[in-house]
């Protein structure tokens, strides 16, 4: 695929020594060595960070033993709800579920019109090596236009989600963890799997049982502004008052990866043998999804910084990933035909 030079704005940024955030990066202030105020804060060693993946290791360990496996019923056909895109991360995550813990897993992929196809290849590919049921849940695509074509116009949700991600990415994920929510309530599955990398969500989220006043907190501030732009007709993606009626029902969240030893090049080499392909056409920060480089393009030209830069940062500074190659992600080439895709796509 043809491709082009980093965006002429990243040229001129002043970058941490150590993390790649750059100056742009809301909040940021450096040291005389070029240090970020995020990296100074981190003083966490090695050791403690390997000790505490243990212990998040042992705690869902005990999770299965005590609550998971006994309550396994004549009504409960699956143990967890994965959250399962088709891309590395999930890919990688299902598999552990399965195979290392042994869980019965039904897999749900959120179609917001734009995965790739290879992503829908893998995702037959890899459930059906798996032996996992799967369930694809497509919005109207009136829907999704409406959401994006807002999403590249104005900003929907906080001041603080634009420092994780893009408007429209911000958009699907509240769909997926909300329609996520809503099945593993109405279908009694206890658990609930996503595959955030280590930088995209911190170990004290690992493992967290869902309650109703959170969840309606965060639902109403994804729901609120997409009714506003798509009409009643979006409530059905998300709880009614019905599903908040028993707390027990609520299902743990889980994201394994955060315990789990994380590689991006040993995961991909590993789900090959589930039939997983790495994709050609979509960019480097998504394996899945065609909408995510028009996404980043627009959050850059807003906010002079890359959405994914906050994730990436994380691994680069905990050890997860090498400099040289979050910096290929965040500041390396664009793909313009992606973008062009996206944009002709919305209209
Ligand atoms: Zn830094």
């Amino acid at each position: 695929m043809k491709t082009s030079d980093s965006p002429a704005l990243f040229n001129q940024l002043r970058l941490c020594s150590n993390c790649i955030l750059p100056e742009s990066f809301p909040g940021i202030s450096f040291d005389e060595k070029g240090l970020c105020n995020f990296c100074r804060k981190n003083t966490k060693p090695v050791e403690a960070a390997a000790e505490e993946k243990k212990k998040y290791e042992q705690k869902f360990i005990d999770l299965l033993n005590d609550q998971i496996l006994p309550g396994r019923t004549n009504d409960r056909s699956y143990d967890i709800l994965m959250a399962f895109s088709g891309g590395k991360d999930s890919t990688y995550t299902m598999s552990l579920l399965k195979l290392k813990y042994g869980l019965r897993v039904l897999a749900v992929s959120f179609d917001n019109g734009f995965i790739s196809d290879t992503a829908i290849s893998n995702i037959k590919r890899v459930t059906d090596s798996l032996g996992i049921d799967h369930i694809f849940f497509k919005p109207k695509w009136e829907i999704l236009k409406k959401i994006f074509s807002a999403a590249k116009e104005r900003e929907l949700y906080s001041k603080k989600s634009l420092e994780r991600a893009s408007t429209m990415c911000t958009s699907c994920i509240g769909m997926v963890k909300s329609i996520c929510l809503k099945m593993a309530i109405e279908q009694n599955i206890p658990l609930i799997g996503y595959g955030w990398s280590p930088g995209q969500a911190p170990i004290q989220s690992a493992i967290m049982k869902n309650n109703p006043a959170l969840s309606r907190m965060s639902q109403q501030s994804i729901l609120v502004p997409l009714r506003e732009v798509a009409g009643d007709e979006i409530k059905a993606y998300f709880l009614g008052e019905g599903h908040y009626s028993d707390p027990e029902k609520f299902p743990y969240n889980v994201h394994p990866m955060a315990w789990e030893f994380y590689n991006e090049a040993m995961i991909i080499d590993d789900i090959k043998q589930y039939g997983w392909q790495a994709p050609a056409d979509t960019d480097s920060n998504s394996t899945n999804c065609l909408l995510n480089a028009y996404a980043n393009d627009i959050h850059i030209t807003k906010y002079g910084f890359h959405p994914y830069v906050w994730e990436i940062a994380n691994m680069v500074r905990d050890g997860v990933m090498p400099r040289g190659e979050g910096y290929e992600k965040i500041y390396g080439k664009q793909q313009p035909e992606l973008i062009e895709i996206a944009r002709r796509k919305l209209g």
